[in-house]
């Protein structure tokens, strides 16, 4: 299957550079979605660093996508990490390092690059083995959505809840319903403990803890 669409979509570009053509099928594009999460918490291992941009790709940690803050010099906007080992030694050539990116020599020098000349592989940072996992894919993608909430509060409060709750088609039993969630008023776990009635307040179906939010949306 995936030789199938590798061939058929991304022939001439690599997967992460590939966009989609508009008349793609939709499992196609459902992919290309998930990629766009895969991509944000990727990071590149060196091993010879031939396949790894200089400028434009995440290699400095494993903890965080981090690449080098630019903007790159005319002569090494197209260069690879290669350029900054010595083909002779197979390790990090500091006076290259002091040229290019000073501020990193210390980050870099840190990083162990392959004596046997390995490729440069992905890892996947948020699991420990570095293989990308639907589970973890999945809380990457509901983090990052309550951030996205997190940070634009103006949006939150400029939504009229309490009219929006009352005014809605529905029956007075929904309604109270609603209102009840809005104000934390519902015996989920997460309630429940803040007044110490319960301590068990995980959401006995997948473990994340109870909350209104959980309950109806997640
Ligand atoms: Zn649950």
């Amino acid at each position: 299957m995936a030789r199938i669409l590798l061939g058929r979509y991304c022939h001439s570009t690599p997967f992460l550079r590939s966009v989609p053509p508009t008349n793609t099928s939709h499992g196609w594009r459902g992919i290309c979605i998930g990629k766009d999460l895969l991509e944000k918490q990727l990071s590149k291992v060196i091993g010879n660093g031939h396949q790894t941009s200089l400028w434009s790709e995440p290699w400095l940690s494993l903890e965080t996508a981090l690449a080098p803050m630019g903007p790159p010099t005319k002569e090494t906007q197209f260069d690879t990490v290669a350029t900054l080992i010595s083909p002779t030694t197979k390790h990090w050539d500091r006076e290259k390092i002091r040229q290019v990116l000073s501020e990193l020599e210390q980050t870099i020098l840190e990083i162990k690059v392959s004596t046997k000349g390995a490729e440069d592989t992905f890892v996947w940072l948020p699991t420990k083995n570095g293989v990308y996992s639907t589970k973890s894919g999945y809380y990457e993608s509901i983090k990052k959505e309550s951030l996205a909430t997190l940070q634009c509060p103006l949006a939150i409060s400029n939504f009229n809840w309490l009219g929006e709750v009352w005014n809605i088609q529905s029956s007075p039993k929904n309604k109270l319903l609603l209102w009840k969630a809005m104000k934390g008023a519902l015996p989920t776990g997460e309630n429940l403990r803040k007044r110490n009635i319960m301590t068990e307040t995980r959401c006995p179906f997948c473990g994340e803890m109870e909350t209104s939010e959980h309950l109806f949306i997640r």
